[in-house]
């Protein structure tokens, strides 16, 4: 079969492989659809923990092909969504519930291969089903909406907060849907590309902020602002020194920040804990979706979270090597690989 792989840091081959051999547990899966995501380019630069050589892609989603022995709810011809983080149920963390953080935490798409490729080795208990008259795309957005879920999950977000989100990539839009979807009245996407702050008004934020239009604390959070005074909840989604510091200010007196931006490793930004204490502001992190891929299965499967706006582009597996070695275009939200298109 044809596999798109990371081969050395640096270096990307699509070349033909072994097929994969279910093992008994496991789901041999014929990917569809699979989303490049930030990730995968840091992989790509070796800014990344990963052990090359292996098969990238860790939002896919796709038909079951064969199964093995001992796996139960699925059957062949059924389509799946696979949650690519496996937590090994044993440790410390596993044992409290709190997999995201497994000690010994293997990802599809990491640590090992992935749905770069035309199929794609699932384990049971990391698949969950889609209908197979959603359109095949979809199911590629279940891992990042997982992620965005778990955000919002511990945000506390009531019906009638006010949110502003940071950064219109992914992760920001599908950001913005889950906080109306969470109740809130007024969503506030801050991003610089006007073609992103336009989408995001048409899939439901209440308003946008150019940050290169004027000082963003004073648009959004000012007196005369979007959201007088701050917001309940502020969620960063961009990953970058500016919006990390802009974050707690743009959060009102009591108000709550939630972190889902990765940043540089080592890298470092300036907080000040006088305003941080003397306005109580909670910050939060969200790291990656621990028991929440089912219900963003859910979520796309009922077409609840519209993703076909963010649908910037359709390649084949020559095109990877290319889209994952480059940053993305211009206006560019999500670009899907789809085996068989060249
Ligand atoms: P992305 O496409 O890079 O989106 C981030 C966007 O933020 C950028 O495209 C940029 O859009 C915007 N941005 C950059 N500087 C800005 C600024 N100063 N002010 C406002 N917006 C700014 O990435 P993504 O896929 O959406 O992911 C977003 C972040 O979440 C990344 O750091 C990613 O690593 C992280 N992530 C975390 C988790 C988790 O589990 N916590 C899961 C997935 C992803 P403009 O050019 O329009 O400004
Ligand atoms: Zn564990």
């Amino acid at each position: 079969m044809k596999a798109a792989r990371l081969e050395a840091i640096g270096r990307f081959s699509v070349r033909e492989v072994e097929k994969p051999l279910p093992g008994p547990d496991d789901l041999l899966v014929r990917v569809e659809a699979a989303g490049i995501c930030g990730t995968d380019r840091h992989l790509f630069h070796g800014e990344f923990p990963c052990r090359p050589p292996v098969t990238l892609g860790h939002e896919f989603s796709g038909i079951v092909e064969a199964i093995g022995d001992a796996v139960l709810q699925i059957r062949p011809g059924m389509r799946i969504t696979g949650d690519p983080n496996i937590s090994c149920g044993r440790c410390a963390q596993c044992r409290r519930g709190r997999v995201n953080l497994c000690e010994n935490l293997q990802a599809i798409g990491i640590h090992r291969d992935g749905g770069f490729a035309e199929y794609v080795l699932v384990p049971q208990r990391q698949a969950h089903e889609l209908p197979l008259s959603l359109p095949p795309e979809h199911g590629a957005f279940c891992e990042p909406l997982a992620c965005c879920l778990h955000g919002i999950d511990i945000a506390d977000i009531r019906p009638g907060s006010t949110v502003v989100v940071l950064g219109g990539g992914v992760i920001g839009m599908l950001t913005v849907q889950l906080a109306r979807l969470a109740g809130a009245t007024s969503v506030v996407l801050v991003t610089r590309q006007a073609a992103r702050r336009k989408l995001a008004e048409e899939i439901g934020a209440t308003h946008s902020f150019d940050p290169g239009a004027g000082d963003v604390i004073a648009g959004v959070a000012g007196r005369n602002g979007l959201v007088p005074g701050g917001a309940d909840v502020v969620i960063e989604c961009a990953g970058v020194a500016e919006t990390m510091t802009q974050a707690p200010k743009l959060a009102r007196n009591g108000g709550t920040v939630v972190i889902l931006g990765v940043m540089p490793q080592g890298k470092k930004v300036e907080i000040e804990p006088f305003d941080l204490l003397f306005r109580e502001i909670r910050i939060l992190t969200s790291f990656l979706n621990p028991h929440v891929h089912g219900r963003a299965a859910a979520l796309i499967a009922s077409g609840t979270i519209k993703v076909d706006p963010l649908i910037s582009r359709r390649i084949g597996f020559e095109g990877l090597p290319d889209a994952v070695a480059n940053p993305p275009r211009p206006g560019e939200v999500k670009v899907l690989v789809m085996p068989g298109l060249t």
